[in-house]
């Protein structure tokens, strides 16, 4: 089966302590983590996509979250453990699910890609939401606990039981 690594908003303003809505000690410990997973694609061909939210000054999502990942700016640039290789691809979006509003659904179909593996941050958000519209797409998807996390280590855990017992997606580790 064909596989993508999509990797969610590995960006400043989530995962750096000065980030806009960082995710706090949780959201560090994935770091490295999430470079094995990247490295390890890498290595094995497959590809890696980065899926980072890009708003703009002015963006409707601001009516429900403080201001974060404005195109442009600091807080929507990768953080520098984890930065884009020649080769990868990076997806801007400005909802929380990477396939709304995006070139994701096209790019994989065009690759034949099956299954994704998702990375990344928050668990509860965008992970879920991403994850949610890869299964009404048929996509197969596997999320290792590890190298996701949240702001909120209980929605963490829902979120982890959701994809599991509602989506059907292959949730690795233990939570
Ligand atoms: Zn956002």
């Amino acid at each position: 089966m064909k596989r993508a690594l999509v990797v969610v908003d590995c960006l400043n303003d989530f995962l750096s302590l000065k980030g806009a809505l960082n995710c706090g000690e949780a959201g560090r410990r994935v770091i490295p983590r999430i470079a094995e997973e990247i490295e390890a694609a890498r290595r094995d061909g497959v590809e890696v996509i980065y899926a980072c939210d890009r708003h703009l000054p002015d963006d409707r999502e601001f009516e429900l979250y403080p201001p974060h990942c404005i195109a442009g700016t600091w807080g929507a640039e990768v953080v520098e453990e984890l930065r884009p290789a020649p080769g990868d691809r990076v997806m801007p979006k400005r909802r929380f699910s990477a396939f709304f509003g995006t070139d994701l659904e096209l790019a994989l179909r065009e690759h034949g890609v099956e299954e994704i593996r998702l990375v990344g941050v928050c668990t509860n958000i965008c992970v879920l939401y991403t994850a949610a519209d890869a299964r009404m797409r048929g996509l197969e998807v596997v999320v290792p606990a590890d190298a996701v996390a949240s702001f909120d280590e209980a929605a963490h855990e829902n979120a982890l039981r959701e994809l599991t017992s509602v989506l059907k997606a292959r949730v690795e580790g233990s939570y």
